[in-house]
């Protein structure tokens, strides 16, 4: 299985991704720029087509991830720098040869209402997509809840995606902590999350999952992720999850704690080992 974690751009795309090699991941996720702030990057072209070069290379998966503050339901505003920072995004995931930049469902607040929500999501994936022409996807993250119940079910995601003018350019991103906390996948049901998932069609533009634990029980709609064997969710659980035959050989990507006691490289070694490859 592609397992890998989330790696800092400190040296350069093409240096995470020597890094990725380095700790015996098979894909790697990375932040295309600062993830604090929604500023166009003027990128190094060099480094993200010598990065791509690599990655093809060593058989490395890569998915890229938009900065903290991107919501696409952003007030008029923010709307704008929003969607130019997804666009640059985009053309960075792009040169490093990515399957594409996973993005959160937006975030509403609790005062909006819903269906003007959904309404300006599609409304901002549409100004954004339809100024897009390269390969790499908008992968769409399913939420924790932390913030209010939009954004947490398969049904949502399969109908936003639908909804907008590009679902080509469109696929998803299964975070395993935001499924379980949000109450979805109670760590006991995943044959009924997967019957539904392939039923609603979410599976087939599944294009990468966030291997996480969570800190929080289930229907906790708490964001706190924890190592895959210290969590909420039981490891026969996430073993069960890994087994499904519907993943195939898409990235598998961490995004736990690391600290030297217990770092990725360790927590994909655990997984390959606890998979048996
Ligand atoms: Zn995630």
């Amino acid at each position: 299985m592609r397992f890998g974690s989330h790696i800092s751009i400190r040296d350069g795309y093409l240096g995470a991704a020597r890094h990725a090699t380095k700790i015996g991941a098979r894909s790697f996720q990375y932040f295309p720029k600062n993830p604090r702030s929604l500023s166009v990057k003027k990128y190094d072209r060099r480094d993200a087509i010598e990065c791509a070069e690599f990655c093809k290379e060593h058989d490395l998966l890569t998915i890229a991830h938009t900065p903290y503050p991107t919501n696409l339901v952003a007030d008029e505003k923010q709307i704008q720098l929003v969607q130019d920072s997804l666009l640059n995004d985009l053309e960075i995931a792009n040169e490093c040869g990515s399957i594409g930049v996973v993005v959160h469902f937006g975030v509403l607040k609790n005062t909006e209402n819903p269906l003007e929500g959904y309404q300006r999501m599609i409304q901002t994936l549409n100004d954004v997509l339809s100024r897009w022409d390269g390969e790499a996807l908008a992968l769409l993250e399913n939420n924790a809840g932390k913030s209010g119940p939009t954004g947490t079910t398969i049904e949502e995601l399969v109908q936003i995606r639908q909804l907008t003018d590009y679902p080509d350019k469109i696929g998803f991103c299964l975070d395993t902590c935001h499924v379980f906390a949000s109450g979805v996948w109670t760590g006991d049901n995943w044959s009924d999350v997967e019957a539904k998932g392939i039923e609603l069609g979410y599976f087939e533009h599944l294009k990468a999952v966030h291997l996480n634990n969570s800190a929080y029980p289930t229907r906790s709609m708490k964001d706190r992720h924890a190592n895959i064997p210290y969590g909420e969710i039981k490891v026969e659980q996430i073993k069960e999850l890994l087994s499904s035959s519907i993943f195939g050989e898409i990235p598998f990507v961490l995004e736990t704690p690391h600290e030297s006691r217990f770092s990725h490289q360790d927590e994909i070694a655990y997984l390959n080992e606890l998979m048996g490859e």
